[in-house]
């Protein structure tokens, strides 16, 4: 069978499956890898995945940041030569939606948060099954470190949707700290009245910890100095849980979700880092710092003698807020966070392994946050836990990610405006038939969640690798290929017969 995806056919192998490429000597090799990992350990692998916020592609230096926009990155690209470099790792176009995506293995349109809940509102993980609470239940010890966002409501909460603990805040950074800030809310800071309207709402102010089944507890109230130190203390506790772990008897696998706080707006780096990048920016120190991170957990891993025990993936959950400029990303694709061009959605991928994993690897195969969810269960040897009542929109990428040579297991990319259809990607092309604002030269548009939403008359046409910026519309010339989008789009949008879409938070109404 070729390995070219726009020729290559899916395999439909479960009923509730996105169907998935399935090439038979690269998936023989991949299980006997992993067979051969487990009779030698005598377990599954531990999992480490950090996700950044709102960290951009080109942030990191082995994506042709780092140095050259004033943030070195010597750990990340330490851990990407170590490992697999993933040029097409995709999230949602924002951070709630993205995160469930990952956590459930479902796109946005289908577990229903399209949109990050604020300020007190409930999330609505509801009744989702999370890739935590099936480790959990195959025998894994899991760990949420920061960053939640998936609701403050309890049912939502981590504790009650498969983690053992929690150590973090339930929101999101800004709505921590921006109404403290004489810069950004004068109109607050300055007025008595206004401080104690918003002390008095709703929301959680405090960072906090709680134990599987029960109620958070308070750590502390994240003011501006407090919030500086929380990838400190997040990290610490993260540390902690892998020296913990080490030392078990039992030497269970564990799973660490660890969500830094960085770089979410807004950024206000520690006194540790603070003018420490070349750039002396806040957001670049915070890079900085996040580097600094997660250099000491690839060393603590090592330090404990679990490196190679430990598949490791960092990313982020959506491309550049560049409303919030020049607190942002760097991203060199079009548009940003909140939008399904490229730089919406398009994110880095270090996926890391010692042993498993050859070293110095990078692809351009697609990969969905959404595929580690099939993936982690075929690394734990619980695919029998998959769920058969709902789709499964994450495609079992373990053959793509062990196989020194191998290809992506997944054919279509579905790129989803909220409840909007917007493009499909296979291959290098990418045909969108709805996206965020409508003026082709405004290819370095900052509206991601200003944008209004446009539709094509027609559809148009992008070759990500002639023109990755996304700026002129190649449809004319490449008639040849629309059969297998209109076919690939129809043949998803049929999934929504039997598994209708849901729509738990939708708009600001
Ligand atoms: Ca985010």
């Amino acid at each position: 069978m070729p390995y070219d995806p726009v020729v290559a056919t899916t395999v439909q192998e479960r009923p509730n499956g996105e169907p998935r490429l399935v090439f038979d000597d690269q998936e023989a090799r991949a299980a006997e890898a992993l067979d051969a990992f487990r009779r030698r350990r005598g377990r599954p692998p531990n999992v480490l995945v950090v996700l950044f916020d709102d960290v951009g592609w080109g942030d990191f230096g082995c994506y042709g940041g780092g140095v050259a926009v004033g943030a070195p990155t010597p750990n990340l690209d330490r851990l990407a030569r170590s490992g697999l470099l993933l040029t097409s790792c995709y999230s949602e176009p924002s951070c709630t939606p993205s995160r469930a995506s990952l956590m459930t293995g479902r796109l946005p349109i289908r577990h229903g948060l399209l949109r990050p809940p604020m300020y007190g509102q409930a999330g609505g993980l509801g009744d989702e099954v999370t890739v935590a609470q099936l480790l959990s239940e195959a025998g894994y010890v899991t760990q949420a470190v920061g960053k939640w966002h998936m609701g403050e409501n309890l049912e939502s909460q981590p504790q009650n949707v498969g983690f053992d603990d929690f150590y973090g805040f339930l929101s999101v950074s800004d709505m921590y700290t921006e109404w403290r800030d004489p810069y950004f809310f004068p109109e607050i800071v300055y007025s008595e009245e206004r401080t104690r309207w918003v002390e008095n709402l709703p929301f959680s102010k405090c960072f906090v910890h709680a134990r599987r089944g029960g109620e958070p507890e308070n750590v502390e109230e994240v003011t501006i100095p407090v919030l500086s130190l929380l990838d400190e203390r997040w990290a610490a506790y993260s540390l902690d849980f892998i020296r913990t772990m080490a030392r078990e008897a039992d030497r269970r696998p564990w799973f660490l979700y660890h969500c830094t706080r960085g770089a979410h707006f807004d950024n206000y780096p520690s006194e540790r880092f603070l003018g420490t990048s070349p750039a002396k920016h806040p957001y670049k120190d915070t890079i900085v710092e996040l580097d600094d991170i997660v250099g000491r957990l690839i060393a603590c891993l090592e330090e404990t003698g679990q490196l190679e025990d430990t598949l490791v993936f960092v990313s982020s959950d959506n491309g550049p807020e560049m409303e919030t400029w020049p607190d942002a990303a760097y991203s060199p694709f079009r548009c940003a966070k909140g939008s399904t061009w490229e730089g919406g959605q398009r994110v880095p991928g270090l996926v890391s392994w010692p042993g498993m994993i050859a070293p110095d690897r990078s692809s351009d195969g697609v990969f969905s946050l959404m595929d580690l969810f099939p993936t982690l269960l075929a690394l734990a040897g619980a695919e029998s836990a998959f769920p058969t009542d709902r789709y499964i929109d994450g495609v079992d990428q373990t053959s793509f990610l062990l196989g020194p040579d191998a290809v992506s297991n997944r054919k279509y990319l579905y790129y989803w405006l909220a409840n909007v259809f917007s493009a499909i990607r296979v291959g290098e092309w990418k045909f969108m038939i709805a996206s965020t604002s409508d003026d082709d030269r405004d290819a370095l548009n900052l509206g991601g969640f200003t944008g209004v939403t446009q539709k094509y008359t027609h559809g148009r046409l992008y070759n990500l690798y002639l023109d990755p910026k996304e700026t002129r519309s190649y449809m004319i010339r490449k008639l040849a290929y629309i059969d297998s989008f209109t076919s690939g789009i129809a043949g998803h949008l049929r999934t929504f017969g039997p598994y209708p879409a849901k729509q738990r938070i939708a708009d600001l109404s």
